[in-house]
């Protein structure tokens, strides 16, 4: 788990108010619940205590203690109940005190008299750790005697509802808060979905697709400004691409005329004059400079033409393990000069839709890179396939290799692994530029994987055309020319 991404964090920070939230939930349910019962147990002391003085004190003149007594052990049953009661009368002291509750919570004669302020709720601490409430109140009867009447019932009554409580909160507070943490988490991921989504797409746009754009979702929210944006950026970058591309095109294409003027008057002057023959060397080999760099303006131009979009590319249906099969024919000879031997491998009716020339130009320039970067007696094999629904193409030979710092490059333009000899053998590192712009130009891709003194394997993936002119059902035959 990634402790620092934006869903754990959120996914903490929503747990951890939680928790506080709840926490301050459970102490003001507990502080409020201990205040009410506290209250109620007053009131209900006092309403005794009004009872004892109102309807059994005033009575008393005519009846005895033992009547009192009588009354209030069958109202209360201080025994059973665990109740304290006591009647204090002035100047005669205790005239009734209710006897020691059957449990033994407490001893009613060792609780002391209220000190001087004698009316009100208090609360003791006996000795052996309980709590007792105990209201207080003072009566006199019609005759001016004085009674002070007291009720008390052990504090703990409250005290098991509280611990019941915090029972209940400690039992379910973790259970609620998990529950919470999991919601959270799965809800964070749904939010955060759609910035997955966003990313994916923008990984996916690369310099060959800045066409495309990130999804934008009408939500109105800060997810929609941010694609918003971001797909502003794409297009300003996509005008200075195209910018850049309008340029190498119109400069190669500016470049083309005087080039030709050029070869023509050269060729003329090679043609139409008898030099001398240091002369004739010199402008020969001009000739040969105006012929190269005619080919690399024509490379750019194409190159230019094709990433811009603007190159017209001719597309039919058409069978790439023929042309693969068709364009290593014509490679043949080449192979032959090296004694390498060139084998072609094709599944039949692997069918794409493109253009002819083009694509045979991608083949052609794998197989030649294959066989110039390949020692004599070497091997290379062409091979075209049906895989995972792509029409996959792939020249692999047991060359020279490509070191790896150099793999990541070979796409580039004029890029080349060893420049004198790439230059020697006429190459100016374009070729495999040429290839990647023609397979982005049919939607697919190119890729290479190489080992330095082992070999390489260039790899071209194309979008399967759905039927082919041919009328033979697709197969998976594999037809091996050596
Ligand atoms: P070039 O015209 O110089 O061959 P490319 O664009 O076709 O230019 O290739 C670029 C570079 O990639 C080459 O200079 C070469 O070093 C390397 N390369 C291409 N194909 C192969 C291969 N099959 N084996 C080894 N190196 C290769």
């Amino acid at each position: 788990m990634n402790f620092r991404s934006l869903r754990f964090r959120m996914t903490a920070w929503y747990a951890g108010l939680l928790v506080g939230a709840l926490l301050a939930f459970g102490v003001s349910v507990y502080l409020g619940l201990e205040g009410y019962l506290d209250w109620t147990l007053q009131a209900m002391l006092a309403s005794e205590c009004r009872t004892i003085g109102t309807e059994l004190l005033s009575q008393l003149p005519g009846k005895n203690r033992g009547w009192l007594e009588t009354e209030i052990n069958e109202a209360y049953a201080p025994e059973v109940n665990a109740r304290f009661i006591r009647v204090n009368r002035e100047r005669m002291g205790v005239i009734y005190i209710s006897r020691a509750p059957k449990d033994g919570a407490f001893d009613p004669s060792q609780i002391p008299s209220p000190g001087g302020r004698n009316d009100g709720a208090r609360r003791i601490r006996l000795e052996n750790g309980q709590q007792l409430l105990i209201n207080a109140m003072r009566f006199t009867t019609p005759d001016g005697s004085q009674f002070l009447v007291e009720s008390g019932i052990p504090y703990q009554r409250i005290q098991v509802v509280l611990h019941g409580l915090l029972l209940t909160l400690a039992i379910y507070t973790p259970f609620v808060v998990f529950l919470a943490i999991g919601g959270g988490y799965w809800l964070m991921r749904r939010s955060l979905r759609p910035v997955d989504e966003i990313t994916e797409r923008a990984e996916g746009i690369t310099s060959s697709n800045l066409s495309e754009r990130l999804p934008v979702i009408r939500t109105g929210d800060e997810l929609e400004r941010l694609s918003v944006a971001l797909n502003r950026m794409i297009a300003r970058l996509e005008d200075a691409f195209q910018h850049i591309n309008r340029f190498s095109a119109d400069a190669s294409h500016e470049l083309r005329t005087p080039l030709t003027i050029l070869q023509l008057e050269l060729e003329g002057i090679v043609n139409n004059h008898s030099l001398s023959g240091s002369l004739e060397e010199q402008i020969v080999s001009a000739l040969e400079e105006t012929h190269r760099m005619s080919r690399i303006v024509e490379s750019l131009l194409t190159i230019s033409r094709l990433d811009a979009g603007e190159a017209k590319l001719d597309r039919s249906r058409l069978d790439l393990s023929g042309l693969a099969t068709s364009t290593a024919d014509e490679m043949r000879v080449l192979a032959q000069e090296k004694s390498i031997l060139l084998r072609t491998s094709t599944e039949e009716n692997v069918c794409v839709q493109g253009d002819r020339t083009r694509l045979q130009q991608v083949i052609a320039n794998l197989m030649d890179n294959a066989i110039k970067y390949t020692q004599e007696g070497g091997a290379v094999e062409v091979s075209v396939q049906n895989q995972g629904g792509k029409a996959v193409l792939e020249v692999v030979d047991n060359g020279v290799g490509i070191p790896a710092t150099a793999i990541g490059h070979v796409f580039e333009r004029f890029y080349r692994v060893d420049k004198a000899r790439s230059r020697a053998s006429g190459g100016a590192g374009l070729g495999l530029s040429i290839a990647k712009s023609i397979c982005g130009a049919h939607s697919g891709e190119i890729s290479v994987s190489s080992e330095e003194g082992r070999g390489s394997c260039f790899r071209v993936e194309l979008p399967l055309s759905a039927i082919c002119d041919s009328t033979e059902p697709a197969t998976l035959l594999r037809k091996v020319t050596p």
